[in-house]
């Protein structure tokens, strides 16, 4: 009796690990962080550089909420960012869009849903891609997929596709909600010449980016770093002219 009640006990204790691990998993999923990934080749995640220059990129927007904190304090800063944006997102909000090339920034492709199997990839590539031409008369160059998660044969079709995979080399953590101060440190050690930083300005309440952003910023110029677009960090990387 005695070794059926702890074996039940481990049952139980065996389900909720199960719950937790697979809530963590999920939560992994809404962000990635697959190294073998990150560093996949044929996919642009830092610039080879000794320069101290570094991306901004933020995910999942744009939000009405949100977006206009981040930008706000870009602005109030004097750093251009780029913002993958979700084409759903950018449908509700095409006036944001107009905020963000309006004042420097630049606009990325990160799918139309957030479907993280991208079972319609190139339909929602394009589809996105079409609300921000509607919105700003530019067209989409640089797609992020949903997580960062990408099979090799839709690695090829991006690139047939004419855009380049951009995925990041620092991860801020923000998605997980790890509190401000933690934001901040995750960016600045780990930071270095050429590193794009990933961050979120959608997907849900971004209040701790927002509260992350300035102390973030303020802290790589300390450490000499000054900030570009994707587009300019490519222009500087070494191996790729
Ligand atoms: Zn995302």
């Amino acid at each position: 009796m005695r070794i059926y009640v702890l074996s039940r006990r481990k049952l139980v204790f065996g389900f909720l690990v199960l719950i937790t691990v697979g809530g963590l998993l999920d939560v992994a999923q809404r962000s990635l962080t697959i190294p073998s990934l990150v560093r996949a080749p044929g996919t642009y995640y830092m610039a080879h550089t000794k320069e101290k220059v570094v991306a901004l990129t933020f995910d999942d927007g744009p939000d009405p909420t949100d977006t206009p904190d981040v930008l706000d304090i870009l602005k109030e800063k004097g750093v251009r960012a780029s913002f993958f944006v979700l084409g759903q997102a950018a449908q509700s909000n095409p006036y944001l869009l107009k905020r963000l090339v309006k004042e420097g920034h630049e606009i990325g492709n990160h799918s139309f849903n957030h479907d993280y199997q991208q079972r319609r990839l190139v339909q929602e590539m394009n589809q996105t891609d079409q609300e921000v031409f509607a919105a700003t008369g530019t067209h989409t160059y640089f797609y992020r997929p949903p997580g960062g998660f990408l099979s090799k044969d839709q690695l090829e079709t991006i690139k047939k596709n004419g855009q380049v995979v951009v995925l990041w080399s620092v991860d801020s953590k923000d998605w997980s909600n790890p509190g401000i101060k933690q934001i901040v440190n995750n960016v600045i050690k780990n930071v270095f010449p050429g590193a794009i930083i990933l961050m979120h300005d959608g997907g849900y309440h971004r209040i701790q980016t927002v509260k992350a952003l300035g102390p973030i910023i303020d802290a790589l110029r300390e450490r000499g770093y000054r900030f570009a677009t994707l587009s300019e960090l490519k222009m500087l990387d070494s191996e790729i002219k």
